[in-house]
């Protein structure tokens, strides 16, 4: 069986294939298929990226894998903590590509918060990777090794992925279901895989593809506003694909997500989003797709667009609550690490 990504002699990074595609690679080479299991297991659920520590591969294996494929390496990240609350940031360099993930450490678990391309084609009004030059779409492999080095680097197992850094996830759609398979195999990371949740901005093809295909990772919408006239303002993606058409979609497609709930992403900033007219759309929203709502307060200042106060987020809050929503409220993690 030959597999997708064994074409060509050019290096592969290591964590790129699945399961099937580590069977397909090892039949390819006359190497028995059990050997794919063994050295899955090694790559996604102990970590180990050292081919001499794989105690159960044959020589004959390590060498072939040395020379045909590319190994996370932990030169290529810097990480920067904050002293405040454990937040910590890393920023990845591969080649020409430049991405970030967050560890967001919180009591009962640990999450992180992981990227899909260097840049971003979307140019949100309040978020800077948009402003950056785009420089592709990351592979599996590359998705993947956010997870495990940063764990190997904060000595800790994550318990909770979200893909909502750098990137629309549905613009990299074939890595980023892959990658999310991966970490719910139980051959590897064995994360339950509403643990994992995947975050768009709203590209409608990519939600319909994503239900209709009825994965079992959890689903979130940037909606950022309501109002069509006030999310064109802040996110150019409303003019291509309307938040009403998506929340028209799902509203019709609910059942395909098996009681899973959607997550309303909703960013608070002052004197934007934030009215009384606001907060009645978001709560007439959140009914009709049956849905939970996180709101995220702007970290800083950002061309023009500001955090609002304690007083304000709490206001905004309570406009939910006296309507019977019950609204997550991210405390704004790494304030001192942007
Ligand atoms: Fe930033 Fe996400 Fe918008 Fe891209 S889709 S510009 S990464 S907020």
């Amino acid at each position: 069986m030959k597999t997708s990504l064994d074409e060509g002699n050019k290096p592969v990074h290591i964590l790129d294939y699945d399961l099937n595609e580590w069977v397909g690679f090892f039949q390819n080479h006359g190497i028995k298929p059990f050997r794919a299991r063994q050295l899955f297991k090694w790559l996604h659920q102990k970590n180990e990226f050292d081919i001499e520590q794989m105690s159960d591969l044959p020589p004959g294996v390590k060498d072939l894998l040395k020379t045909r494929f590319i190994f996370p390496d932990e030169n290529n990240v810097s990480i920067v903590k904050s002293s405040v609350d454990g937040t910590a940031k890393f920023l990845w360099k591969d080649g020409r590509n430049i991405y970030e993930s967050v560890w967001l450490p919180y009591e009962n678990r640990q999450s992180i918060c992981i990227s899909v391309q260097s840049g971003c084609t979307l140019d949100c009004s309040f978020c800077a990777t948009g402003k950056l030059d785009f420089k592709g779409n990351l592979s599996t492999g590359r998705i993947l090794e956010q997870v495990y080095l940063a764990q190997k680097m904060m000595q800790r197992k994550i318990t909770n992925v979200v893909y909502m850094g750098m990137g629309e996830p549905f613009h990299n759609y074939d890595n980023t279901i892959k990658s999310a398979q991966v970490l719910g195999d139980h051959d590897g990371q064995g994360l339950s895989r509403r643990k994992i949740t995947i975050s768009t901005s709203g590209v409608l093809p990519g939600v319909q593809r994503f239900i209709e295909d009825r994965h079992p990772f959890s689903l979130a919408i940037s909606m950022h506003a309501i109002n069509p006239e006030k999310r064109a303002r802040l996110m150019n993606i409303e003019k291509k694909y309307p938040l009403s058409s998506i929340i028209e979609y799902l509203q019709q497609n609910l059942h395909l997500m098996k009681r899973r709930q959607v997550m309303i992403e909703y960013i608070l900033i002052k004197g934007v989003n934030m009215s009384e007219e606001d907060a009645n759309l978001l709560v007439k929203t959140t009914r009709r797709l049956n849905a939970k709502v996180n709101l995220i307060p702007m970290n800083t200042s950002y061309q023009g667009l500001e955090r609002p106060t304690e007083d304000e987020i709490q206001n905004f809050w309570q406009m939910l609550q006296n309507k019977g929503i019950l609204a997550f409220n991210r405390w704004s993690p790494g304030l001192d690490i942007n």
